[in-house]
């Protein structure tokens, strides 16, 4: 009855329920090192407040013995008297008690928020280095998720096994010696009974894990079939998929929904079942106990405190068992981080030869270059590929779609290092060239779909070059033909572009898009399929402010549209890897070769589209 849902919905995360990579312990000393006293008074914080929790049984218990005795007459004097020394006692360990819970508390969340902070910061700094080819291979969704819910994990399970890990683990030793010395007899008989619970609570806790993850990956599934719906919103109004998108989601949600409950219905029956089986053990001591006393083998107040002791034993026996599943989803967690942080690209950001900008040129080679995607080894996209630009030239990269252009202009701004051959800008090996340069100064790049950020059109013109002034700016949109559009707003330079630019049209973003590239005021320049997506009317806009400010610029121009091209001082025809056809427009359309049937299809194409109009 589903079959309306046409779209699946993703594959899973790599990491939901595949391996993990080992944990770096020595990552994490080093984070801790700089936090290293205030998580040692944290530790012992928490050891206080264990023995501290390991005394208060004995003294309720002499409290009550104290009770029973005047009551029975034993003592004769006042009672409030009688009374006031272990009373005493226990308002100073409850005090004392509370005081050094609050020290630990906040000693261990500041060191845990600090480290996270951190790491975060590392992860983040990371990411942003990473190689263009890391980006091809993990999905958003997926990276985003390390630096939010991984490091969340990380940060509640460590603050959380250390806090009640180390005082559960106190107590258990402390209570454990304590009832041994108060009645041996019902120690044994506590533990003949504990393993058993210990045992079933162990198993079921497994289960209840197992369920728990369930739950988790299919919330991700559901959040991510929003995600992707409201991120892509006008595609889906303009296919009219809202109904099943809605559907879709409400299934993933329905599931989610019912693995959710299984996991609720299994914590109620995991928890009823222990608090009856608890609370029969309380009885079964009473009894025990009660008839100790009736054989003054114990008195009163040391029931008491047997009873007190092994329940603090048997709730800290609980939290360690839950504890253990924090434990291994907060080394995972920590684990996927580290390994992000860890990860090295191929290519550093910075490091290598700039050319001072009065002595570069912009000649620009391929040579002999063959490459192929690193997720998609084996199938060369350029074989033995060869090209020389010329400084100040503009080079038209012509060819069919999927042929490589784009490719081309990738590897120039060295988004990927090429298998084999060089490419060289002004004869300099670019692998020997400082990339943060090369991309940064040297290289402006203009591609189909500009990407504005949510910010005023001022700064996003000045993301080109970050240091330039308001008057530099402007200078730059006038020359990308913008400055005209950019006032007519009656907010100017100020005005905010929308998430994505969507408040502009898209000839006027990528005017914004070249201004910003200008900005750099580059030797080169890319063009990829920059008037692509234009209607015919902002096409000529956008051409005719590329065409100011190719001058003096080697340029290279990626173009579908040939009628674009025909003034490009030499056109390159791509096909299979290679150039097949080199030279000026008129002399390729004398070769009728390739060229001459691609710009004879475009013709007839747009003669067919003339018409039918
Ligand atoms: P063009 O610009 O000529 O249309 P491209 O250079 O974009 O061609 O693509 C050339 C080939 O490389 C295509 O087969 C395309 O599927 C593939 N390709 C492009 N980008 C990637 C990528 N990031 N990862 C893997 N393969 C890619």
């Amino acid at each position: 009855k589903n079959k309306a849902s046409t779209r699946l919905v993703g594959s899973k995360d790599e990491n939901s329920d595949g391996k993990d990579p080992p944990f770096d312990w020595k990552k994490l000393f080093s984070l801790l090192g700089p936090h290293i006293w205030h998580l040692l008074a944290a530790i012992a914080a928490s050891f206080v407040v264990a023995a501290l929790n390991i005394q208060i049984p004995q003294v309720l218990g002499s409290v009550v013995n104290v009770m029973t005795a005047v009551m029975s007459g034993k003592i004769v004097e006042n009672f409030a008297l009688a009374i006031q020394a272990p009373a005493m006692k226990l308002v100073k360990l409850y005090l004392a008690q509370s005081v050094f819970t609050f020290a630990y508390i906040y000693m261990l969340s500041s060191v845990g928020e600090r480290v996270a902070a951190q790491l975060k910061k590392e992860l983040f700094a990371s990411i942003l280095r990473q190689d263009i080819s890391f980006f091809d291979k993990h999905r958003t969704g997926e990276i985003v998720n390390r630096l939010t819910t991984d490091i969340q994990d990380f940060k509640s399970s460590f603050k959380l096994c250390i806090s009640q890990g180390l005082r559960s683990f106190t107590q258990i030793v402390g209570c454990a010696a304590s009832i041994m010395f108060i009645s041996p007899q019902m120690t044994v008989g506590m533990l003949l009974v504990m393993p058993s619970i210990v045992v079933v609570g162990t198993i079921f806790g497994s289960v209840l894990r197992k369920f728990s993850r369930e739950a988790q990956i299919q919330i991700a599934q559901s959040t991510c079939v929003c995600e992707e719906a409201i991120s892509n919103m006008r595609t889906v109004r303009a296919f009219a998929m809202e109904s099943q998108e809605q559907e879709l989601f409400a299934r993933e949600t329905d599931l989610a929904c019912k693995l959710n409950e299984r996991l609720g219905l299994g914590i109620g029956l995991f928890q009823g079942g222990t608090n009856f089986f608890l609370n029969g053990l309380v009885l079964g001591t009473l009894w025990v106990g009660g008839k100790l006393i009736a054989s003054n083998q114990i008195e009163a107040g040391d029931l008491m405190a047997f009873l007190v002791a092994s329940q603090t034993i048997q709730r800290s026996v609980a939290q360690l068992s839950l504890l253990f599943g924090h434990l291994v989803r907060g080394l995972g967690a920590g684990a996927r981080v580290f390994e992000y942080i860890e990860l090295e690209p191929n290519v550093p950001l910075t490091g290598g030869k700039k050319i001072p900008y009065h002595s570069l040129f912009g000649d620009v080679s391929f040579e002999n270059v063959t490459f192929s995607y690193p997720t998609r080894e084996g199938q060369p996209v350029l074989k033995d590929f060869s090209l020389k630009v010329p400084a100040g030239k503009v080079i038209a990269i012509v060819g069919s779609s999927g042929g490589g252009k784009s490719t081309i202009a990738s590897l120039l701004e060295r988004f990927y290092e090429v298998d084999e051959g060089r490419i060289t800008l002004d004869d300099f090996d670019i692998r020997k060239l400082d990339p943060s340069w090369l991309r940064g100064r040297a290289i402006g790049f203009i591609n189909q779909e500009p990407v504005l950020f949510a910010t005023s059109i001022m700064e996003n013109i000045r993301y080109g070059r970050p240091n330039a002034t308001d008057l530099e700016v402007i200078a730059a949109a006038r020359l990308a033909n913008a400055d005209g559009f950019i006032n007519s707003f009656p907010l100017g330079y100020n005005t905010v572009v929308g998430e994505r630019g969507a408040t502009i049209s898209g000839g006027q973003k990528q005017r914004i898009a070249i201004a910003r590239a200008l900005l750099k005021n580059p030797s080169i320049l890319i063009l990829d399929e920059a008037t692509s997506a234009l209607d015919t009317e902002s096409e000529r806009i956008v051409q005719e402010a590329l065409d100011q400010v190719v001058h003096g610029r080697t340029t290279i121009v990626i173009a579908h549209r040939l009628s674009t091209i025909r003034n490009a001082d030499i056109i390159a025809v791509v096909a299979n890897g290679h150039v097949v056809e080199l030279g000026d427009d008129i002399s390729l359309r004398r070769k009728r070769g390739l060229y001459w049937t691609l710009v004879q299809q475009q013709e007839r194409q747009e003669l067919e589209d003339a018409t039918s109009n």
